[in-house]
């Protein structure tokens, strides 16, 4: 049997997604691999394929028990036997599952981390008399600190390599950022992996943001259009989920809490109601959703602000997988960027604290873009992507432009005159001509000084920040963050190139800059 036969005979699909057929190739061929997809791309079966395939044991790393029990099943009900070990297993059932394990009779067994190197360290010492296939590293971003969920007890797959050094290794994640990618490779020794990057974009999902006002009331208003429809609602805190919760419900809708903290007898209950449709919305912390199969959810809300890109793109991505149209919706207020900003500086050391502030810096930039958010996404991920999506609310919205090359020269020229050493603020400050004592006497005797300052305030930020979002402008520097000119800024200064700015704002001006610590 060839691949595409056994997807057709085990998976019901007719054709592959992304790089699947690649990716099992190479797995085929014993080499390693990593595998970088979107949230609902098809990571399960790029190891699951090989695993009916090869005749042996593929062992898969999991981080949560929820979704090993869900993915046995259905492996179960199509035919291919898969188990999982854990800790509510009495012995009998171990006897029984080591027994089918010696009989080859496994294609799939499915664990935690901590079960492979935990304390008794038995099960290595038996897995290697076993035939062991293939490994497959689930999530395998929770190995590197800087993603955004580091799981300790990941580290020790470090160890794989040295106890299975033929065995070949396949790590699928969604987290596609850059300094991940490389922490995961190199923590996890992999030999010589290729490294297979699908397209990150989910074309069936709008994204949109609306300035947080009145939070309870605006999302009322969006899920009563939305009556029968599943959807996730995340919070920042494990108390708002509940109290939010326990508001829909008082409000008549059929919701439920979810967050680390509950209890997990109420967790299973909740999530799995919601995934028989009895519950229709979780409000849930991000500790909801990783390796939750559920294909119908069709809005994910974030009623607060993100820490990061790359966890709302995650967040958003259980929108929707079954592929149908579907919504992602962020409430953005400046408070909630304030108070990242401060848990960012106070947590981790000074160097991990600068990360996760420049991460906050990308997604407050997302949240205050007038150009396609979809663009943005794509090209946060290093993908190209043209600027008109269609399908996000800044494309979805008729914006009035106007000519603003000259506003874009001043500005420019600014940069220019102050030698790029300055931030916005200086910047802005010397376009208005401000007499502060703060603009250097220098500064003061320049052609350019005040050349601005018919434009308030507010307007110049704003054209600074369009500015740097198309590229003509960027952000630099390593003390404090500079305006610098870019590749394309020469263009605008010599007038061949012009520059529209869209003539009211979308989402409420915020005033909001992330400082570096
Ligand atoms: P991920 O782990 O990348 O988030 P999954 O492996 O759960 O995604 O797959 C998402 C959905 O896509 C699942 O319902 C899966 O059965 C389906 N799927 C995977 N590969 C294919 C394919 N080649 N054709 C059609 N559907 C697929
Ligand atoms: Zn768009």
């Amino acid at each position: 049997m060839n691949s595409l036969q056994a997807l057709q005979k085990y998976f019901g699909y007719s054709a592959f997604r992304h790089q699947q057929e690649a990716i099992i190739q190479h797995i085929l061929n014993g080499q390693d691999v990593m595998a970088l997809m979107p949230t609902g791309g098809g990571k399960s079966l790029c190891y699951q394929l090989p695993a009916v395939l090869l005749n042996g044991l593929t062992i898969v790393i999991s981080p949560l028990i929820a979704l090993m029990k869900d993915q046995v099943d259905s492996l179960n009900v199509s035919g291919i036997p898969a188990a999982f070990l854990n800790s509510a297993q009495n012995p009998d059932e171990q006897r029984q599952l080591v027994e089918k394990l010696r009989n080859n009779q496994i294609r799939l067994l499915y664990l935690a981390p901590e079960r492979l190197f935990g304390a008794e360290n038995k099960l290595v010492p038996f897995l290697k008399t076993l035939n062991v296939v293939q490994i497959a590293i689930d999530e395998a971003h929770c190995i590197s600190s800087w993603g955004h969920d580091f799981r300790p007890e990941y580290l020790m797959l470090a160890q794989l390599k040295t106890e299975f050094p033929n065995v070949p290794v396949i790590a699928l994640t969604a987290t596609a950022d850059k300094l991940t990618q490389k922490d995961i490779l190199e923590k996890l020794n992999l030999n010589k992996p290729k490294v297979f990057v699908s397209s990150f974009n989910r074309a069936n999902i709008t994204y949109r943001v609306i300035p947080k006002r009145n939070s309870f009331q605006q999302l009322v208003n969006f899920l009563n259009e939305r009556k029968d429809e599943s959807g996730i609602i995340y919070c920042l805190s494990r108390k708002s989920t509940e109290d939010l919760a326990d508001d829909l419900k008082a409000a008549g809708f059929a919701a439920e809490a979810y967050n680390a903290g509950l209890s997990s007898e109420i967790k299973v209950r909740n999530q799995e109601a919601f995934l028989r449709d009895e519950v229709k919305i979780i409000v849930a912390t991000i500790a909801f959703g990783m390796g939750i199969n559920k294909s119908n959810v069709r809005y994910v809300v974030h009623i607060d602000l993100p820490k990061n890109i790359e966890g709302y793109y995650q967040e958003t991505g259980r929108a929707g997988r079954d592929g149908l149209a579907s919504e992602a919706l962020l409430l953005y207020s400046p408070g909630d960027a304030g108070k990242l900003q401060h848990f960012a500086r106070i947590e981790g050391n000074e160097a991990q604290s600068r990360i996760m502030l420049n991460k906050l810096n990308d997604m407050v930039r997302y949240c205050q873009l007038q150009s396609c958010r979809r663009q943005y996404l794509m090209n946060y991920f290093d993908e190209a992507f043209p600027p008109n999506c269609g399908s996000c609310d800044v494309c979805l919205t008729e914006f009035k432009r106007f000519d603003g090359t000259l506003i874009a020269q001043k500005a420019l020229s600014a940069v220019a005159r102050l030698n790029e050493r300055f931030g916005i603020n200086y910047v802005i400050d010397f376009l208005r001509g401000s007499k502060s004592e703060k603009i250097r006497d220098e500064h003061k005797q320049l052609k350019t000084y005040g050349i601005g300052a018919d434009i308030s305030k507010p307007d110049w930020q704003r054209y600074i920040r369009e500015l740097l979002t198309m590229g003509y402008l960027q952000m630099g520097g390593d003390e404090y963050p500079i305006v610098k000119l870019t590749d394309q800024s020469a263009a605008v200064l010599k007038g061949l190139q012009k520059v529209e700015f869209i003539e009211s704002e979308t989402v409420e001006e915020t005033h909001t800059h992330v400082q570096a610590p």
